[in-house]
């Protein structure tokens, strides 16, 4: 993943991995997010927990830092 790539969170699923039970309340969800951001910038200090590089994407709901989650899938990856 790097600035300029279209990336694509996965939809929420239970924490068996089925369709969830009750309406899940994350802002992706809640606010019928499209789901596809464009990641604009890296942070520069993460927290003390090593997660790796996080980067940050803009989706229609707003700027959601990114981590090293299987959700995020790039889908469109940028030719600089
Ligand atoms: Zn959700």
């Amino acid at each position: 993943m790097k600035v300029g790539d279209l990336v694509r969170i996965a939809e929420c699923v239970a924490l068996d991995g089925g369709i969830p039970l009750f309406p899940c309340k994350c802002a992706m969800c809640d606010n019928n997010s499209t789901r596809v951001g464009l990641v604009v910038g890296r942070v520069k200090d993460p927290d003390f927990l090593d997660l790796g590089p996080q980067y940050i994407a803009l989706f229609d709901i707003g700027e959601v830092i990114l981590d090293r989650s299987p959700a995020v899938t790039v889908i469109s990856k940028t030719r600089t």
